[in-house]
């Protein structure tokens, strides 16, 4: 159990203020951080380097929605958006499959429509390459951004810088990376393409069923991402910052400022706020001012023991659509992506039939269930998150729809938001993460 988990359980899970940071009712918080997923964990470490008194809000244990069960890669050259050209084109085969990765929940169609439309529209190139421009500039900042903060708590070892793989059966599946190679190579990312031999030789607990792979050498894998996030949580506590384990329902304002988030049990009066509540975001930013097409993206992992040759790092089987990655309590296979409610009860039957589907990739696999787990990737159509300050409130700042990609950018978001709220530069333009106009 973490150190913030303990504090929680310890004060009864009613209105807790863990007490660390001498936190009490109506007492000011210089800044509340809303949401304790690694974005606004993140947010809220490197807002407590800079000398801020920081409350974290979120009724959930710290690390333990999203940021919990992802497939636990830092994608360090990850270029492409959702919605690219040749996308539409394999949606129908995908929805027709039943045991496909695609889903949608017909009857929330209605609501998803705007989403999907514009999803649609962003598939033209211009804005592929657009997002394309602004996913790339945050990449950039990854990886010095989690060596700040890994040093920070401790962690460094919880992270290992393995590379990355996509690995594919045919030359014509392969051959359909090469709009993705174009993309990373104009972004000036590198990259390896390897042959049998070499995918056989770096991860050799895979058949020797891929004739090709591509190797992305920065791209690191964390063994937990969960308890990352709660060591993030530990380390706020341990210097002085407080976690208030209520939902935040809206805010006060004054003279066209924040002054408090209105809570389940009452009033935490701030000087600042920031909304990084993941795909929970939705309501909360509407009230501060952004009305943003924000979807819940669904996907499912199952934990499975680790084969006697064990999986190395990430590696994505492009052609069966799932993913194996090394956790530290053992394998895990990540998949879907389905549009559903939020709080929709999750289907596993797609992710069960990908354990199937992974005995014919990982020779002598043990498919016994260790347990499963569904979670929503907070999702805009474009690909691109929210990090700005609100449009309507000059002391509030949102950070939120990382999508695909919130493990690896949440520590470069809590970075820009400090510098957002320092009035330091942020070394990047940020015009493509407003809020407005999306
Ligand atoms: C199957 C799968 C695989 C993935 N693989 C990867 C990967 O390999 N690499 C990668 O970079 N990304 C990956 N992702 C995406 C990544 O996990 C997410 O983008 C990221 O976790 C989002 O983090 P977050 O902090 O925004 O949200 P979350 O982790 O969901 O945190 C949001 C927090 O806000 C809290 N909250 C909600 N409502 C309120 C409220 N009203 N008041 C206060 N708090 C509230 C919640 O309790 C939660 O703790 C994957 C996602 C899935 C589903």
């Amino acid at each position: 159990m973490t150190l913030a988990a303990k504090a929680l359980k310890d004060a009864g899970w009613v209105r807790n203020y863990y007490a660390y940071g001498g936190i009490g009712e109506g007492v000011l918080a210089d800044i509340a951080v809303i949401g304790g997923g690694i974005v606004g964990a993140s947010c809220a470490l490197f807002l407590q380097r800079d000398g801020h008194k920081v409350t974290l809000i979120d009724p959930a244990e710290p690390g333990t929605k999203t940021s919990y069960g992802n497939a636990c890669s830092i994608s360090a050259s990850a270029v492409l958006p959702t919605a690219t050209p040749g996308i539409i084109k394999q949606v129908p085969a995908m929805l027709m499959d039943p045991a496909g990765p695609l889903n949608i929940r017909w009857r929330y169609l209605p609501r998803l429509a705007p989403f999907l439309l514009t999803l649609l529209r962003n598939t033209a190139p211009d804005r592929v390459e657009a997002h394309s421009v602004a996913i790339a500039a945050l990449i950039r900042g990854v990886l010095p951004a989690y060596a700040t903060l890994l040093k920070e708590v401790g962690a460094e070892s919880l992270v290992q810088h393995v590379g990355a793989l996509k690995v594919y059966k045919s030359d014509a599946s392969f051959a359909g990376s090469q709009y993705e190679r174009d993309m990373m190579t104009r972004r000036g990312f590198s990259f390896d393409i390897l042959n049998a031999d070499e995918v056989r030789q770096l991860e050799p607990g895979l058949a020797p069923i891929f004739k090709h792979a591509l190797y992305a050498p920065d791209s690191a894998t964390v063994k937990n991402p969960g308890r990352l996030v709660g060591l993030f949580a530990d380390t706020l506590v341990a210097n002085g910052g407080a976690i208030l384990a209520e939902e935040a329902l809206g805010f006060d304002i004054v003279d066209n400022r924040v002054t408090g988030v209105r809570t389940t049990s009452g009033v935490i009066a701030v000087d600042k706020i920031v909304l990084a509540a993941g795909p929970w975001s939705r309501g909360l930013a509407a009230r501060l001012g952004a009305k943003l097409r924000l979807e819940a993206e669904r996907g499912y992992h199952v934990m499975l023991p680790m084969p006697d040759t064990p999986i190395r790092r990430f590696i994505n089987l492009v052609d069966d659509k799932f993913v194996l990655v090394p956790h530290e309590d053992g394998l895990r296979l990540t998949s879907g992506i389905e549009y559903a409610k939020l709080d929709a009860p999750p289907d596993y039957r797609r992710i069960r039939n990908m354990v199937k589907l992974a005995a014919d990739s990982v020779p002598n696999l043990d498919q016994t269930e260790q347990s499963i787990w569904s979670g929503n990737r907070p999702s805009l159509p474009d690909s691109v998150p929210v990090i700005d300050r609100s449009p309507r409130y000059a002391n509030a700042f949102l950070a939120f729809g990382h999508s695909h990609l919130g493990l690896t950018m949440g520590p470069v978001t809590g970075r820009i938001i400090a510098d957002l709220v320092a009035g330091r530069d942020p070394k990047l333009d940020l015009s493509p993460y407003r809020a407005a106009g999306r």
